[in-house]
């Protein structure tokens, strides 16, 4: 059977994932020192795995509402109110999915119809794109660079909407440069947002990963006027190392969260009851284990953003998440080239730019949730791979 006339077209039209392809170059190989996947090297704290392990001793193995337990949405809204300073109702304005990544896919899907476009920043996180495509949408990537610190300048944005234009999709702190938003660029978006009268996408699910003290995070949901056209996107991945959790959601508007549980409630009916019990748990009780693993994260980036500088490569100190995007284009070889060779020469796996849009050309994601020694011995490798080139 010729199955390519059998695959939708927009699906056959999106690639896979870089990082999967890569990685799978990886599977199989020995003493290889990992700064690819970006997950946490963190086991999720213990007494949130013991809330899990409780809701399976005590039986609770249902389904629940399809928005999520209201005793966990009550949770994500008190925890927003105080981390974003933006209240919502969790009776009607918060959804727990899936993770982040069923958020954005239900999000899209919700908001657009078929030629809407999406503006968003590049080099960006794996699915932004292929998630806009896979709703029929059209991807309006907007490049940003190392010489702007990896910024989204509103004038850039604004220089892309047209009259199809119905999402802004911004991520700060920023998978896979670490990039963080000053409070001016967010202000010159929001006016952009609201001249223009579109929604604004903000995955924020690296945002209790910031360094630099002197400036807080900052949601745009929590900007004058931004609340009504904004879908706060967040979840329990990263901060609380809970990847296998597979739990995240959205806060918004109360009809586009009723749009999103549509979809919601029919392709995946709710999040494991489990996890939500573990997330509750998180919530109230992971602080201190949270600024814990984030203090290990500071530390880790400051030796690697140190390290790649002495070897050569042009690396700026991101102010979040827990990746560096060091500048490759000295060495002459492609993002992909770089990763291959070091892979196969040193057995050290980084991920290629290019996976993150063409824009990150040139340049290398190598992420520090990785234990310190592994860091230290691999800066050692790729300082002997550069050497030699
Ligand atoms: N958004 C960004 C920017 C990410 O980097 C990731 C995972 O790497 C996700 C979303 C997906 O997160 P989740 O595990 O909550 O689906």
């Amino acid at each position: 059977m010729d199955y390519s006339a059998k695959i939708a077209s927009n699906v056959a039209a999106i690639p896979r994932s870089g990082i999967r392809d890569f990685f799978e170059l990886v599977q199989g190989r020995d003493d290889v020192i990992s700064l690819g996947v970006g997950e946490p090297d963190f086991v999720t704290p213990w007494h949130i795995r013991e809330a899990a392990i409780y809701s399976l001793e005590k039986g609770q193995t249902t389904y629940t509402s399809n928005l999520g337990l209201l005793s966990l949405r009550k949770s994500i809204s008190k925890y927003v109110e105080n981390f974003f300073h933006v209240n919502y109702d969790p009776a009607r304005e918060v959804l727990v999915t899936v993770g982040v990544s069923e958020a954005i896919d239900i999000a899209l899907r919700a908001l657009l119809n078929p030629g809407d476009e999406v503006i968003f920043h590049e080099p960006c996180y794996v699915s932004y794109s292929p998630s806009i495509v896979m709703a029929h949408g059209v991807a309006v990537p907007v490049v940003t660079t190392k010489e702007d610190e990896f910024s989204l300048k509103p004038e850039a944005v604004a220089a892309v909407i047209t009259p199809r234009t119905r999402i802004i999709f911004i991520n700060f702190p920023t998978n896979p440069t670490g990039a963080c938003a000053s409070r001016a660029d967010l202000e010159g978006i929001a006016k952009l947002a609201i001249e223009h009268d579109l929604i604004v996408m903000t995955d924020e699910i690296y945002s209790e990963l910031r360094y630099d003290d002197t400036e807080p995070h900052l949601s745009i949901a929590s900007l004058p006027g931004m609340k009504e056209r904004t879908i706060l996107l967040h979840g329990f991945s990263k901060a609380f190392a809970m990847t296998g959790f597979r739990l995240g959601y959205a806060c918004a508007p109360q009809p586009i969260i009723e749009a999103m549980m549509k979809i919601h409630q029919y392709a995946m009916l709710c999040a494991p009851i489990m996890s939500q019990n573990a997330a509750i748990e998180a919530l109230e009780n992971g602080h201190a284990a949270m600024i814990e693993m984030r203090n290990s994260y500071h530390q880790r980036r400051d030796f690697l953003v140190k390290r790649l500088n002495e070897i050569g490569l042009d690396c700026h100190t991101p102010g979040g998440a827990f990746y560096v995007f060091p500048d490759i284009r000295s060495t002459g070889l492609t993002s992909k080239e770089f990763a291959m060779r070091l892979l196969e020469e040193e057995n050290v796996a980084c991920v290629p730019g290019s996976a993150f849009g063409p824009s990150g050309e040139g340049f290398l994601r190598c992420c520090y949730a990785t234990a310190f020694d592994d860091i230290r011995t691999a800066t050692d490798r790729i300082e002997r791979f550069v050497g030699r080139l």
